[in-house]
């Protein structure tokens, strides 16, 4: 079977099985409302149904519990916005110039373009009430904000960072910055307006998800965004938080503990209030981060996995990943085959069913599928014949089919080789330089490379460069 025919069977079959799994009556009861929790730069061994014991996650590990874990789930991208781009809206982000980090400057246009559609404006056709909380980094530029995109509401910030102490945001915006790294201060918004706050920035995103959900009524269905910044740098936690793990003897890893902890507690929240207002069973929940640990910066944990936020091994693109979608996927399910964040898109489209659909750009085509035929077994075949992964600014790629993956970094100077995946999952041997058993195992190592290249360079023929300048600290007005 294709690609293409697997896309349009899930499309089928996620129609079906989001129907079954709703009870009877009104007719907007058949779309579920979609909550998609992102953390930033989670480790992969930094919470409980990873194995944690360090970090408690009792509320992260519930949506787990209460749904799938995808041992095997990806990103689309090493670093915060390219896989956020990647995320919103189904499609490696390579397709439209997203490749990198984006400058904050919004003189610059500098985000996901609006020739791609995000999730919010393919739901609001179907009737869904839409907001965005947290860290957008999608773009600062006039008419790439949130509200320009699809949400009724939003709250939290436009750049890629923050100080996490809301009474020490004070700029109003970009233009009063005036030292570097500067733009970490500027305050938060709401609805697109700069708003003074106080309090701990993780509490407040926490609790305006709770807010949103407790002002919704049950024959309307929402979307909520809820990316939080934590625990991305800077590492700072409040004195309560640090005293849970005074314990921990690092003070960087108590820290970044800490901030985890306090994310933990608020997804606890949103939980409790899906659950007072009846709106849980309802109500697909993804929990996954937007790129692996960056260890060194933030103190997380990636075992056993190789790497860091950035670079190309699977510390960097395999990240926890669960989802709890109840009448759908049977609580306390291991998901083995990798799966994808892009996959976030074709699955909530997909449920969200033909008015969602509908808004879909048809010379965009999606490269997520939609998970629900793949968790309710309607197929067994894996969702994606292969995964893909571009660093543009250090010419490198990686793919992967469902064993072997490959990175070639083309100017020699970073990571190359093949591994096995499904012996190897730290990606110690290279197979194609380690000493081979036999020769048939050294040419079938040679086959399997260059058929993992020609597939890769298929894929890259349609991506095009980065169509904003990077990130950078020293980005400050007049200079
Ligand atoms: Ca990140």
């Amino acid at each position: 079977m294709t690609r293409g025919c697997i896309a349009f069977l899930s499309l089928l079959c996620g129609f079906a099985a989001a129907s079954a799994g709703q009870p009877a009556g009104h007719a907007e009861a058949s779309k579920p409302n979609v909550l998609v929790i992102l953390a930033d730069d989670l480790g992969y061994a930094d919470v409980g149904f990873h194995g944690s014991r360090e970090i408690p996650t009792p509320h992260i590990d519930r949506i787990a519990a209460e749904g799938v874990v995808f041992p095997q789930g990806y990103v689309s991208g090493a670093v915060c916005a390219p896989s956020r781009a990647g995320l919103i809206t189904g499609r490696y982000q390579d397709r439209f110039g997203s490749s990198r980090n984006p400058t904050v400057n919004p003189n610059v246009p500098n985000g996901v373009p609006r020739s791609e559609r995000m999730i919010s404006e393919l739901l609001k056709p179907a009737g869904y009430r839409t907001m965005a909380v947290g860290k957008w980094h999608m773009g600062t530029f006039p008419g790439l904000h949130p509200q320009d995109r699809g949400f009724d509401e939003s709250f939290g910030l436009l750049e890629g960072g923050c100080d996490y102490f809301a009474d020490n945001l004070t700029l109003n915006d970009f233009s009063e910055v005036t030292t570097d790294w500067g733009w970490y201060k500027i305050k938060l918004r709401r609805n697109g307006v700069p708003v003074s706050s106080t309090g701990y920035v993780t509490d407040l995103f926490s609790d305006a998800a709770a807010d949103f959900i407790r002002r919704q009524t049950p024959d309307t269905p929402f979307f909520l965004y809820l990316a939080y910044n934590a625990p991305h740098g800077p590492l700072q936690a409040t004195e309560a938080g640090l005293a849970r793990f005074a314990h921990i003897e690092d003070p960087r890893r108590r820290t970044y503990a800490a901030m985890v902890a306090a994310m933990d507690d608020g997804i606890g929240r949103v939980l409790a209030a899906l659950d007072e207002t009846g709106a849980a069973q309802r109500t697909i929940v993804f929990f996954l981060s937007d790129n692996g640990g960056p260890i060194a910066d933030n103190a997380s944990n990636n075992a056993p996995l190789r790497g860091r936020k950035g670079d190309a091994w699977e510390g960097a693109l395999r990240v926890p990943f669960a989802l709890r979608w109840p009448g759908v996927v049977t609580p306390g399910t291991v998901y083995e085959h990798p799966i994808i964040a892009l996959d976030i898109c074709a699955t909530v489209v997909a449920a969200a069913g033909p008015e969602a659909r509908a808004a879909l750009l048809p010379d965009k085509p999606l490269d997520g599928v939609d998970l629900a035929p793949f968790l309710t077994q309607a197929t067994s075949v894996p969702p994606h014949d292969a995964l893909y992964w571009r660093w543009f600014d250090d010419d490198r790629y990686a793919v992967r089919d469902s064993r072997h993956k490959l990175i070639v970094s083309r100017d020699g100077a970073g990571p190359r080789g093949l591994f096995d995946l499904s012996a190897d999952i730290a990606e110690r041997t290279d197979l194609l330089r380690a000493p081979s058993p036999s020769p048939e195992a050294e040419a079938e190592a040679e086959a399997e490379a260059e058929r993992l290249t020609a597939l890769a360079e298929a894929w890259m023929r349609d991506l095009v460069p980065p169509a904003y300048p990077p990130l950078s600290g020293r980005w400050r007005p007049g200079k």
